[in-house]
């Protein structure tokens, strides 16, 4: 079975020691690294490996020396490896197509021995026992010892299939109490590389009665060596979790912040179609008129009361199309944190609050909307138009999250401080009020509270755009409110020609 004088392998473990020399290591080839196995009489071992070369050498020895003894070999493997282990043994001498004639070599397919086995992607016991069972027991006759190498383990652990590969491992355990078989699988590390089959790896370990860890670690001349190396092994174990952890970590925040972005987009479309509803109203109402204007100028029938009535509305319809562009483009500056161009001029706010409050008038919804004030005037520089709009937000608000027929009272008072007067006005309801974890984020760019969610209800910008003019204004707003028994807004504005 084995040639004599063959001088190739020598040959080439000299090529390799000068290799090694060259590259400033030892001059000992990858197999004389290798501690020698013994071989006990019924292993079942794992063989983790780093490259297919370390594999093959293991493997060749692994075969050779079993049938050096007179055993029989059943190597179930991938063309590759099969090819590999052929020249090796070879090399060293071995007739393989000789031990082969006489049933002492036996190479399969396991990409084809696994699809013979397997029913559903799991090994199914009676077809192993058909398939691999029926190839060791004829390896087996005359009372032969058999060494059984596998890398069927390997290729489901690489399609991560991991369930499947222990079941065959239990299987290949389970042919240990009927034959007188040691079997060798081999595990390329490769297929562990994810955090999560640290489980599974070492479920394959538990499967076998010895575990050979990857050449890295294997080919090390020394114990020294060694116990180095499983101290930078346990480094770069914890290294890597702390990385896991951060990288879990940077993971939860991006989703977070993948979510929020979905949200302000998806609020932003809400409102730009609602902005787009708002001015197509007023629209409808200059087109309107100009129609009729036109269509009587035609009968000669226009008189001049028509035509006052008509521009009057035209101006009013214009004005109200004029605030909700600026609005936009207030909306389009919160957008990019820019600051607003006040324009601030004296303005009384007693007289803005009074036309706030009437503008609302007819959409109070069924709310008692009433203003409660004993000033006769509260001077500031303000800028009138966008206050105007602040305050409406915060009244707004108190009607929309009020029942029907709640009360809503606004108040203005003047407080006396030692930097000046102050203007402080309340916005109060009995509405729903807002929950203690919305609180702190209701003037936030497009937040809505938990219990403000109907949709077309709101457009989560009010508040924000409040509160900008308010700072602005060198003011402050701040909000009370217990959920379910309503809120209070309470903005505080510096009065006087020289307020900041
Ligand atoms: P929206 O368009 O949703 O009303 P705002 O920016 O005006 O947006 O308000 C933000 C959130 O603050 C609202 O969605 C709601 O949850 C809460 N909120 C504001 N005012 C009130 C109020 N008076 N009563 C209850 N909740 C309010």
């Amino acid at each position: 079975m084995r040639w004599e004088g063959q001088p190739a392998r020598q040959e080439l473990m000299r090529e390799e020691r000068a290799f090694h020399v060259a590259n400033g290591r030892t001059a000992m080839t990858t197999l004389e690294r290798m501690p020698a196995w013994n071989w006990g009489e019924s292993e079942h071992c794992v063989q983790f490996y780093e490259t297919e070369e370390f594999l093959l050498d293991a493997l060749a020895d692994y075969v050779a020396s079993g049938l050096a003894r007179g055993d029989a070999a059943v190597v179930i493997a991938t063309e590759a490896l099969r090819s590999g282990l052929v020249k090796r043994l070879q090399i060293d001498a071995w007739d393989v197509a000789a031990a082969a004639a006489a049933g002492l070599y036996v190479a399969l397919d396991s990409a084809e021995v696994l699809t013979q086995i397997t029913v559903d992607g799991t090994p199914d016991p009676a077809r192993f026992d058909e398939g691999v069972g029926g190839i060791i027991g004829r390896a087996a006759e005359g009372g032969r010892r058999v060494r059984v190498f596998g890398d069927m383990v390997g290729l489901l652990c690489e399609q991560g299939n991991i369930a499947a590969a222990i079941r065959l491992e239990e299987l290949g355990n389970q042919l240990r109490q009927t034959h007188s078989v040691t079997i060798l699988c081999g595990c390329p590390l490769v297929g562990f590389g994810r955090e999560d089959l640290a489980t599974g790896m070492g479920e394959v370990c538990a499967a076998h009665t010895r575990v050979i860890p990857g050449e890295s670690y294997t080919t090390l001349g020394s114990a020294a060596e060694r116990v180095q190396a499983i101290a930078l092994l346990q480094q770069k174990a914890q290294a890597l979790e702390a990385e896991i952890a951060e990288r879990k970590r940077i993971e939860a925040t991006l989703r977070e912040s993948r979510a929020a972005l979905k949200r302000s987009l998806q609020m932003r479309d809400e409102f730009l179609a609602a902005i787009s509803h708002d001015l197509r109203t007023p629209l409808t109402v200059l087109r309107g008129q100009a129609q009729l204007m036109e269509r009587r100028a035609r009968r000669g029938t226009l008189d001049a009361e028509t035509i006052a009535a008509g521009l009057k509305q035209i101006e009013n319809r214009s004005r109200v199309m004029a605030e909700l562009i600026d609005e936009l483009m207030d909306v389009t500056r919160l957008q990019e944190g820019e600051e607003l161009p006040l324009d601030r001029r004296m303005v009384d706010l007693v007289m803005l609050v009074q036309d706030v409050v009437a503008g609302q008038a007819e959409a109070v919804n069924g709310c008692r909307l009433a203003l409660d004030t004993t000033e006769t005037e509260l001077i500031g520089r303000w800028d009138r138009l966008r206050l105007a709009r602040a305050i409406g937000s915060l009244i707004g608000n108190a009607i929309k999250y009020s029942p029907e027929g709640g009360t809503i009272t606004v108040r203005l008072t003047r407080e006396t401080g030692p930097s000046g007067d102050c203007a402080v006005l309340t916005v109060q309801d009995e509405g729903l009020g807002i929950a203690e974890s919305d609180r702190p984020h209701i003037f936030e760019r497009f937040y809505r509270g938990k219990n403000a969610t109907a949709p077309g209800v709101g457009r989560g910008l009010g508040l924000t755009g409040a509160w900008q003019v308010v700072a602005q204004h060198g003011g402050a707003i701040t909000v009370e409110s217990q959920e379910g028994s309503g809120s209070t807004f309470t903005i505080r504005l510096a009065m006087g020609p020289s307020a900041p």
